[in-house]
């Protein structure tokens, strides 16, 4: 296995120089020195250049990504800003291009529902962009709504479930591609740029870019905002289409932007395939077995998992970049001549490392377009929630009392989404996927409650019984792993068993005031299980197998209803009191890891 190269200031691994015959082009890689003393002539260029990264997530100024032992400040619209400015200066053809899950996540961007984003690419020249899954994340316009009323469609415009998107592509100067994106039915969406692909024309270069959306969609966003749209019915058939006619068109290599991944562990470099013998799973994977020969493309650009992958999947070469864009990919494809096809030849893995101010012009161009959005924001993301004693690490392989933290607080106001009943307890549970960030000791801002909950979820019940709470337990309990544990409870304590194989069974649910009250067992007595909107709509599988007999969704965000408890508490630290793990004496306290 390739070993990252430790490098602080920049992590440029040059992955693979395949494909190309030698000498069969006359790249001018390596020739600056050469290109300084005569002009470089444009009429041919023999390369072209990619650059691309994904889940931006609305990232303004740089974040601060731990690379190697030490946090960097790296990524944003304004240090990628600078890179496409060098590149570009590199003489080649240069075609920006984005996987999607750009709009949502700062809280810059999420505050204005992605416009940040749109006018910081518009300066920057991105070409494309895949629609991700978190880019419906807001709903109708207005940051105060984050779903539309039932039965707002498209042409209610601002009002729709997706009038935020809508304002958004509008406004965009690139297209939002997605292939397999339809309306229920199979129609076009019929929405401003929303485009299955695009042929981009620079410097001679005739680069085809397919756009799809992840299948998870549905699951990964509000499901009101995607109503009536349908991701799964005949997709591959889509892209392999799209794929067919732009190489009938002459457009050269041929980009799968997606929104989608790989899944497991994932390939590090373009010959990783002896680490993966029994081959690659996965959404991609899956997506690209079904696509003839000829349907596929030259290159896939994904994103979604939030994680670096280089490799190959039926001997197309793919990548996917971290976040934020921290990370970037250049891609070279190179050719002999101008009628010759051009032939992938490097990929390079980058860090877009932000010292200061931007270097370039268009750096600097870019950081002018999103100043007024950082000043109007940084007021609200300054103010000061808590001083605490000690950090609250958001993850832990038992829960933490950070995310019980935030149970605790979405069943103070499961009262917003319906009025309770007496007499039926509340239980609240919290997906720890719904919480990013730790947070440190010292003051805790807004902006850094919004790094850790970069989420607009809205606090929601399902009224069921004990039955019902213990197999939506059972099914978190399923999503364990080594280092965390899958949600945070409040008003009920679980107790767990670790198995011999070292899952984790839960043995017992016991309800706040049962000691006083037992529950009738003879009776399935009725619960209210507090939640996320995300899990109420099917998020993490949580509600499989059960019936809500009602459910409620209030227009409170976890994140204020936080806010409120931990301004109140000051404090946030420890392991979590509600979560027990017995490991049986009869069995070796350290079981075997598999
Ligand atoms: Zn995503």
């Amino acid at each position: 296995m390739r070993h990252v190269a430790s490098l602080a200031l920049v992590v440029a691994e040059l992955t693979a120089l395949a494909g190309l015959a030698a000498g069969a082009t006359g790249c001018r890689r390596g020739g600056r020195g050469v290109a300084r003393q005569h002009k470089p002539k444009v009429e041919a260029p023999e390369c072209l250049t990619v650059l691309s990264w994904n889940d931006l997530h609305g990232q303004i100024g740089p974040d601060e990504p731990q690379l190697d032992l030490n946090h960097v400040a790296a990524g944003g619209v304004i240090a990628l800003a600078d890179e496409v400015a060098d590149a570009r200066a590199a003489g080649e053809p240069v075609f920006v291009l984005d996987a999607g899950d750009l709009l949502g996540g700062s809280i810059e961007s999420a505050m204005n529902e992605g416009a940040p984003v749109i006018d910081a690419y518009r300066v920057l020249g991105v070409d494309a962009a895949a629609l991700g899954n978190a880019d419906f994340d807001f709903g109708p316009v207005g940051n105060e709504r984050p779903i539309a009323l039932p039965g707002k469609t498209d042409l209610d415009r601002d009002d729709g479930p997706r009038g935020a998107l809508l304002q958004r592509l509008r406004a965009a100067s690139f297209p939002f591609l997605s292939a397999n994106l339809v309306r229920d039915g199979g129609q076009p969406t019929g929405w401003p740029d929303h485009k299955a692909s695009v042929v981009l024309a620079r410097g001679g270069f005739k680069l085809g870019v397919v756009g799809y959306t992840t299948k998870e969609t549905p699951r990964t966003t509000l499901k009101p905002n995607v109503v009536g749209l349908d991701f799964e019915t005949g997709a591959s058939a889509a892209v392999a289409r799209e794929i067919v006619a732009l190489r009938a068109q002459g457009a050269a290599p041929i980009v799968l932007l997606a929104h989608a991944s790989l899944d497991g562990e994932l390939p590090r470099s373009l010959d990783d395939a002896a680490d993966h013998g029994a081959g690659h799973v996965g959404e991609i994977a899956t997506l690209l077995a079904q696509l003839d020969a000829n349907a596929l493309p030259d290159l896939v650009i994904a994103g979604h998992r939030h994680a670096w992958m280089v490799g190959r999947v039926r001997g197309v070469p793919i990548v996917s970049t971290d976040q934020h864009g921290v990370g970037f990919a250049k891609t070279r494809f190179c050719r002999a001549d101008a009628k010759s096809k051009p032939v992938f030849a490097t990929l390079e893995r980058r860090t877009a490392i932000s010292n200061g101010p931007p270097r370039t012009a268009l750096g600097r161009e870019v950081a002018k377009v999103v100043a007024p959005w950082q000043v109007q924001v940084k007021l609200e993301g300054d103010k000061s929630i808590a001083t605490l004693a000690r950090a609250c690490v958001a993850q832990g392989p038992l829960g933490t009392a950070m995310l019980e933290q935030l149970a605790r607080a979405t069943r103070a106001h499961a009262g917003d989404a319906a009025k309770l009943p007496e007499r039926v307890p509340v239980v609240a549970i919290v997906n720890a996927g719904g919480v990013r960030a730790s947070f440190h000791a010292g003051v805790l801002s807004n902006a850094d409650l919004f790094a850790s909950m970069p989420f607009e979820n809205a606090v929601s019940v399902c009224v069921t019984t004990r039955t019902g709470l213990a197999r939506a337990v059972g099914n978190f309990v399923q999503r364990a792993t080594r280092d965390r544990f899958p949600f945070g409870i409040a008003g009920a304590k679980v107790r767990l068993v670790r198995s011999p194989t070292g899952a984790l069974v839960v043995s017992q649910i016991a309800i706040d005031g049962d000691e006083k009250r037992p529950p009738d067992p003879a009776k399935d007595e009725p619960v209210w299980i507090a939640m996320p909107d995300f899990l109420l709509w099917g998020g993490d599988h949580f509600l499989d197998g059960i019936t809500c007999t009602s459910t409620a969704s209030s227009t409170t965000r976890l994140r204020d209803a936080w806010r409120e408890l931990i301004a109140q508490e000051q404090a946030c630290a420890g392991p979590a009191a509600n979560v027990v793990v017995e490991i049986p004496l009869d069995r070796p306290p350290n079981p075997v890891e598999e």
